[in-house]
């Protein structure tokens, strides 16, 4: 009776304990250990002996791996560590198997051909059963991977803060538009440049006040920074081929700094030289390409100025964008609002860079995109384009 109840003792525990999904783990592992490190005997007097133990060998690797290697390994037991082990115990250099292959040298010839042909079958029955049981567990491992990374398409996205142009920007890229249409090549040129091609090449003389210390950046000796994209035409008409007809954009700089003046601007220059060319294409030119700029239809005034490069020479006025011609403080209540100038390029301009002005004219013509950008999106103080202040740069949607 005593012992009946011992008895049920053990078997409630053995069953509780089994019942625990972690201690059913452990016990798994420790199953797998066991096989893999228990001592076994390799040694045999005789034939049969061997056999036997080819057959035990058998039976192990089977609990193991099941047969034909068809288990499907637990990823809570197997690992790449337990898998190294079973390949070193069952297929290793000191494995049974291989034990057993160097021993057939000993057993006499008659023996040595159906021990050799049961070593054999074992050795490819464990091979093979290994390569599946491999390939189910690396199977089993990307599975887990590919579960753990499956993307979630429900959730929120993230908001990403991608910036925009800046309104300079926008201004010059759409003012490249209309010059690429009408065939125009865009010409870079140094940002510091010697007096002649920035000044005398373009007939600014000596005593001209644009040469002031208020004006010009001066370098060491001869050099400025140049204060006009118009040292590009300079060297475009020294060293290209006629006829020309070019676009340079480009950074200027002037020693000013207020509401309407920045030390550093961009300007857009642009030359025509060829036969023929005369002030009825210029004014169509810098039509089409301000309505571009200014992203809408703009209306346009010629006033009659002095550039000592053109001749004649006018100045460039866009109807106010903000009162349109009705006058407020922005224009300073003329309605208009100076943009940049142009002209017919003067004779001796051509003459002094060694075109033949008897057989050639040209055009030129220069705006400031900053002023333009100004206008086009109402910014009342220039300055701002350059202060990097964030919730300036939010109002144009930029940041
Ligand atoms: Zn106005």
């Amino acid at each position: 009776m005593l012992q009946t109840l011992i008895l049920l003792v053990f078997s409630a525990l053995f069953i509780s304990v089994h019942s625990i999904g972690e201690a059913y783990v452990m016990s798994g592992i420790e199953e797998i250990k066991n096989i893999l490190t228990a001592p076994i005997s390799i040694t045999y007097q005789n034939i049969e002996e061997l056999k036997n133990h080819i057959d035990e060998e058998r039976v192990r690797f089977i609990n193991v791996v099941g047969k034909n290697g068809s288990n499907s390994p637990d990823l809570n037991i197997f690992s790449n560590e337990i898998m190294e082990e079973i390949r070193i115990r069952f297929t290793g250099k000191k494995s049974p198997l291989q034990e057993w292959l160097k021993s057939l040298r000993n057993i006499p010839n008659e023996e040595r051909k159906s021990a050799g042909a049961k070593i054999n079958e074992l050795k490819s029955e464990i091979e093979n059963s290994f390569k599946s049981f491999s390939e189910n567990y690396r199977i089993q491992v990307e599975n887990k991977k590919l579960n753990s990374e499956t993307d979630d398409i429900t959730l929120p996205l993230t908001q990403l803060n991608l910036g925009s142009r800046h309104p300079v920007m926008t201004v010059m890229r759409d003012l490249m538009v209309p010059f690429q249409r009408m065939g125009f090549s865009v010409v870079d040129g140094p940002e510091m440049d010697n007096d002649f091609f920035n000044f005398e090449a373009l007939n600014v003389l000596k005593d001209h006040p644009a040469r002031e210390m208020q004006d010009t950046f001066f370098l060491a000796s001869e050099w400025v920074l140049r204060t006009h994209t118009s040292n590009v035409q300079s060297h475009a008409m020294k060293e290209r081929k006629l006829p020309l007809k070019i676009v340079c954009p480009g950074c200027v700089y002037r020693n000013e700094f207020d509401m309407t003046h920045l030390p550093a601007f961009r300007q857009i220059e642009c030359l025509v030289v060829d036969k023929g060319i005369h002030m009825g294409h210029l004014r169509h030119t810098i039509n089409e390409l301000l309505n571009a700029a200014f992203a809408r239809p703009v209306k346009l005034r010629f006033r009659s100025s002095y550039f000592p490069f053109t001749e004649p020479s006018a100045e460039v006025d866009v109807e106010c964008q903000q009162c349109f011609g009705k006058g407020c403080r922005s224009c300073k209540h003329t309605g208009w609002s100076e943009i940049g100038g142009c002209g017919v390029v003067n004779k001796k301009v051509l003459e002094s860079c060694g075109i033949d002005s008897s057989v050639y004219s040209g055009i030129a013509f220069g705006f400031g995109v900053d002023r333009i950008a100004k206008d086009r999106f109402a910014i009342s103080d220039l300055r701002s384009l350059i202060d990097g202040n964030v919730s300036f740069l939010k109002s144009f949607g930029l940041v």
